[in-house]
């Protein structure tokens, strides 16, 4: 299945439960992405800062770029000028970073809040009381070029799809709390980020209004090092 075909069927598949389809095109060849743009696709989600700036400039002006990578507070600058939405917030410090950077930009930015679920130490993210605390916070509520869209969560990398059914289930659960607790009259909380090519059938299932999927659209990731000499797929 070419990429084309392969992006059509997702945004079928999940489109049609009015969930956003970001495709994730890290380490993907500017003429990849360009396939899926002609096959209809806007949204873009990039990992690396370096790697989506040198994207943006290079390609069409009406795609939405997503930054669902960490982010690092001194690199906020590079991305804030265009980022359409930024998944992996996960401390009062980055936050304050991409207002600082927003304002510069004469722009709000929108970001997820990136919520510890996982059965791992590896994944980023806020724990539930961290979270509560950094909404909670005097420093927070004076940011006001960012503006908090919703949650973003990745499940343990596990094939126990109960577990993961559980992990996404117990973060629409905080979600709804914390709609209720913070942003009762704002209907711009209203993103729950989860789901990647392996888990998104679950996650949607759950309650996620964005997936975001890689190689199930582009095929394979090519390794990093390797990229100026093989094309994609
Ligand atoms: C790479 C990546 C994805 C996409 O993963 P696939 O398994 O290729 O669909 C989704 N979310 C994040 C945060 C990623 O880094």
């Amino acid at each position: 299945m070419s990429i084309a075909d392969n992006l059509k069927h997702y945004k079928s598949e999940v489109e049609t439960d009015g969930v956003k389809l970001i495709a994730v095109s890290k380490t993907q060849t500017n003429d990849a992405i360009l396939e899926a743009y002609h096959a209809g696709q806007r949204i873009f989600g990039e990992n690396q800062v370096q790697e989506m700036v040198d994207k943006q400039l290079q390609l069409p002006k009406d795609i939405e770029w997503h930054m669902i990578g960490h982010l690092q507070s001194n690199k906020v600058k590079y991305i804030a000028p265009f980022v359409t939405l930024i998944h992996g917030v996960d401390s009062l410090k980055l936050l304050q970073e991409i207002n600082k950077q927003a304002l510069k930009n004469k722009r709000t930015i929108d970001c997820l809040l990136q919520v510890y679920i996982a059965d791992e130490d590896t994944k980023f993210g806020l724990g539930h009381d961290e979270l509560i605390e950094l909404l909670r916070s005097e420093e927070f509520s004076g940011l006001k070029n960012i503006r908090i869209v919703g949650l973003m969560a990745i499940a343990t990398n596990t094939k126990n799809e109960k577990q993961i059914a559980i992990e996404f289930h117990e973060l629409k659960v905080f979600f709804d709390g914390i709609k209720v607790s913070f942003f009762r009259k704002d209907d711009y909380f209203k993103e729950i980020s989860t789901g990647m090519s392996a888990d998104y059938k679950i996650a949607i299932e759950e309650g996620s209004t964005m997936v975001r999927i890689g190689s199930g659209i582009f095929g394979k990731r090519i390794i990093k090092h390797f990229k100026a000499d093989i094309s994609a797929n």
